[in-house]
């Protein structure tokens, strides 16, 4: 299988650990494992003096997690809505009866700051959510901006990074963010199934809201003490995830970023020879989304039956390939020549 969806493809090594019985949780050896793990993560998204809380769900659980207890303890919430995952923030703070405010960007647009910084004035929230990167489109926010504004009227900042990190330049301290959210299943090139949030020091021992019983911050930062979840944690991916860390440790966050960035770059370069339009204005290294000519009806399942996994886009002819996990050149060569071959089927 050739995959350039999510996680990607993964090394067999990773593949291969726990393959066999599931080991128990409520032991030392676990907990130095959780412990370690959340040391790891700190320091390739550089929070220092961080904690990390680990959930057995998708990343729209760590989502639901950071509405529940930390956007209801706010007034007012201000979300940047640039495709379907800016609207998740939307849609949770609905359902949790948080007041918000939208500040929507055209489909793979960057925002326009200024009309950002009036936006802000105008509005006075007191909690600012947003993504990194739209996976939905491919576009990417500047996070330098976006912070500069939050510090100057003094908005807490909270960045959904699941499908950045590891995959653009992320430093949280450098940023001053308050709190990140990403899962196993992006540029941490896992299976899904987990999902973190960091908190940066400015957002802990808060009396956090306890709008929700499996996501409780307070209970979960409890456990967390001595390395455990207050729930049975998905044990394997646990383990997965820690060997996943130190080879990233071993990396660095910038040799991982720029591996990815040469991927997309590569792929790019390919689309642009195709005459496939890249349509992201400041476009991820995570995913580069591309429209193609012809046959856009046809062409996922045509791959499909080539055992070859791109993402659909949600717009006629649209498509998205991932740069995340194990992927080489000659695989993207192979991939643009199929795509290629099949825009060119003749459809009677
Ligand atoms: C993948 C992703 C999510 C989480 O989706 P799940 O299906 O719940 O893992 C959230 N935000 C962004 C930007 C994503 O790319």
């Amino acid at each position: 299988m050739k995959s350039y969806v999510f996680p990607g493809n993964i090394e067999e090594e990773i593949l291969q650990i726990n393959n066999g019985q599931i080991p128990y949780m409520r032991t030392a050896a676990f907990s130095a494992l959780v412990k370690e793990s959340e040391q790891m993560m700190l320091q390739l998204i550089n929070c220092k003096r961080g904690k990390v809380i680990f959930y057995t769900a998708s990343g729209t659980g760590a989502m639901e997690a950071v509405v529940t207890n930390f956007v209801t303890l706010k007034k007012k919430a201000f979300i940047i809505s640039g495709g379907s995952f800016g609207h998740r923030w939307k849609s949770l703070c609905d359902y949790y009866t948080c007041p918000n405010e939208i500040f929507e960007v055209p489909f793979a647009k960057d925002i326009d700051y200024d009309k950002l910084e009036s936006a802000i004035i105008e509005s006075q929230p007191d909690v600012f959510l947003c993504q990194h990167h739209e996976t939905s489109t491919g576009q990417l926010f500047n996070l330098k901006k976006i912070s500069d504004i939050c510090h100057k009227y003094n908005v807490s900042l909270v960045v959904d990074v699941i499908s950045s990190f590891l995959a653009d330049p992320l430093d949280m301290d450098a940023l001053g963010i308050d709190i990140c959210i990403t899962s196993s299943q992006k540029g941490l090139n896992i299976a899904p199934g987990l999902s973190l949030i960091v908190l940066a020091e400015s957002v802990q021992n808060l009396p956090y809201a306890r709008k929700g019983y499996y996501f409780d911050f307070a209970e979960n930062l409890k456990n967390l003490e001595r390395g455990q979840t207050p729930y049975s944690p998905a044990t394997t991916l646990f383990m997965q995830l820690h060997a996943r860390l130190i080879m990233d440790v071993e990396k660095g966050a910038n040799a991982i970023v720029d591996e990815v960035r040469n991927k997309a770059h590569y792929f790019r370069s390919l689309c642009k020879k195709n005459g496939w339009e890249v349509p992201a204005e400041v476009p991820s290294n995570c995913i580069t989304g591309f429209f193609v000519h012809k046959n856009g009806d046809i062409l996922f399942n045509e791959l499909l039956k080539q055992d070859i996994y791109i993402m659909p886009g949600g717009t006629p002819h649209y498509f998205r390939v991932s740069h995340l996990g194990v992927q080489t050149k000659e695989d993207l060569d192979e991939l643009a020549a199929r795509i290629k071959e099949i825009e060119n089927y003749k459809l009677n």
